[in-house]
């Protein structure tokens, strides 16, 4: 170690300094036998913010005590409960209230979406994804394919990426045009999964919307990561997941967004269910399908309200950080720390695959050591409580949340990756 090494002291000061320090104490940080995880798996599963279980509670207790009412009286009916969650949601996303609406679960809200925005002709029938899609989302999209009577092997195109791993938005611009005359609709990732590689989501739009091509994001490692800006980056769709970076619990409920353009016409086609139909005629029953329009137009069925009660618990939280700025702000910070801890400790040992510019709160650290299993480390670490993920065939996750990681944390696990990998 040299003079300037970077000591715990450091990450300590870095804490002290840092105006969010204190969001920490709004959740629950899990724990083996009251010792706290090094938990940096929030790009899987966010952690519950501590006023969750009464803002579920109070659901319950409504449920107990006016059963069938719930859903008309008081402040939050339920009727209308969704409604309160438009404007959070959409602050996150950079969208209109009149644009996002939560509902079902990501891949559902995919192939709503690609119910609206595929219409595939035997001139346009053609898909671009990139070829390290998320399985679920390359399944929805060969399923949209084959459903509507064409193949994959003809309609399916798969950006490669360059021998780095990352998708630089040249060669996906470059791309679009190549298949400009063929392309029905691009489906691509804010923050791809596996490298943690931030994409120009507005260039990459401009590009799709120049050849007139539909383009949607699937958001599910950018919300609540990232910075976004989906109105004014004008993208048509997007769909994103609230139990990752957004911690509103295991499997809970989804976002969609939908460009005003697209939302306030009620004549697009689309999968459709009376909780999508005008409110004043709802309970009339008719069975006429008449939209609603705004992004609710595209609901299928009253929500789970726990659900959504967990979300709105979470989206406070975000809204007291004031703004995903904010947050951005401290994770560039924590990244860079996290980068000048790694290559003090560890060197050209491991390689971060996403450089700065483009990087989140997820680093994926690829382990570049003869001899050493990436997967063995990362099983000692797991044993130390350092809460990562390992992803085939080499890669180990870090994601420090700027809601709940301090920056002590991300020094400790660099020590405890640099114990690991020993003198290899
Ligand atoms: C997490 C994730 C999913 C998960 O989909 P669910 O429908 O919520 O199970 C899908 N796509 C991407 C890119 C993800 O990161």
């Amino acid at each position: 170690m040299t003079e300037s090494a970077i000591s715990r002291t450091d990450a300590q000061q870095l804490d002290q300094a840092d105006t969010l320090r204190a969001f920490r104490n709004q959740f629950h940080i899990p724990h083996v036998g009251g010792t706290p995880d090094l938990y940096l798996v929030g790009n899987s599963l966010g952690l519950v913010p501590r006023r969750t279980a009464s803002y579920v509670q109070e659901e319950l207790d409504r449920w107990a005590e006016l059963g069938v009412r719930g859903h008309f009286s008081g402040e939050r009916a339920w009727m209308a409960y969704h409604e309160c969650l438009a404007q959070p949601m959409a602050a996150i996303v950079g969208g209109q209230a009149n644009e996002v609406v939560t509902m079902n679960t990501l891949t559902v809200n995919l192939h709503l979406m690609m119910a609206t925005f595929y219409r595939p002709t035997d001139q346009r029938n053609r898909i671009l994804i990139e070829e390290h899609a998320f399985p679920s989302d390359k399944i929805a999209v060969e399923s949209q394919i084959r459903l509507h009577g064409y193949s994959p092997q003809e309609s399916l195109v798969e950006i490669v990426p360059n021998s780095d791993g990352l998708l630089s938005t040249e060669s996906i611009c470059q791309a679009i045009r190549e298949n400009r005359d063929t392309l029905a609709l691009i489906l691509l990732p804010g923050v791809q999964y596996y490298t943690g590689q931030v994409f120009d989501v507005a260039e990459i739009t401009r590009c799709a919307h120049e050849h007139e091509i539909f383009i949607g994001f699937d958001l599910a490692h950018a919300a609540g990561n990232v910075e976004l800006k989906l109105h004014q980056w004008d993208i048509d769709f997007a769909c994103w997941c609230t139990y990752k970076y957004l911690n509103s619990g295991p499997g809970s409920l989804a976002g969609c967004f939908i460009h005003e353009r697209h939302a306030t016409n009620r004549n697009l086609d689309r999968l459709a269910g009376w909780w999508g139909h005008d409110k004043q005629t709802r309970f009339e029953m008719s069975g006429d399908f008449s939209a609603i329009a705004t992004a609710e137009g595209w609901q299928l069925s009253n929500p789970p309200i726990l659900s959504l009660a967990a979300i709105r618990a979470s989206l406070e939280v975000f809204g007291e950080a004031g703004s995903m700025a904010v947050l951005n702000q401290k994770s560039r910070r924590q990244g860079s720390f996290f980068r000048e801890c790694l290559k003090q400790s560890l060197g050209d040992r491991v390689r971060v695959i996403a450089p700065p510019e483009v990087s989140g709160c997820q680093l994926s650290l690829e382990v570049n050591l003869e001899g050493v299993d990436g997967k063995t480390v990362h099983e000692a670490l797991e044993a130390k409580g350092v809460r990562t993920d390992w992803r085939e065939p080499n890669v180990i996750r870090a994601a420090p949340t700027p809601l709940y990681n301090t920056f002590e944390e991300i020094w400790e696990f660099v020590e405890l990756l640099a114990d690991e990998l020993g003198d290899a």
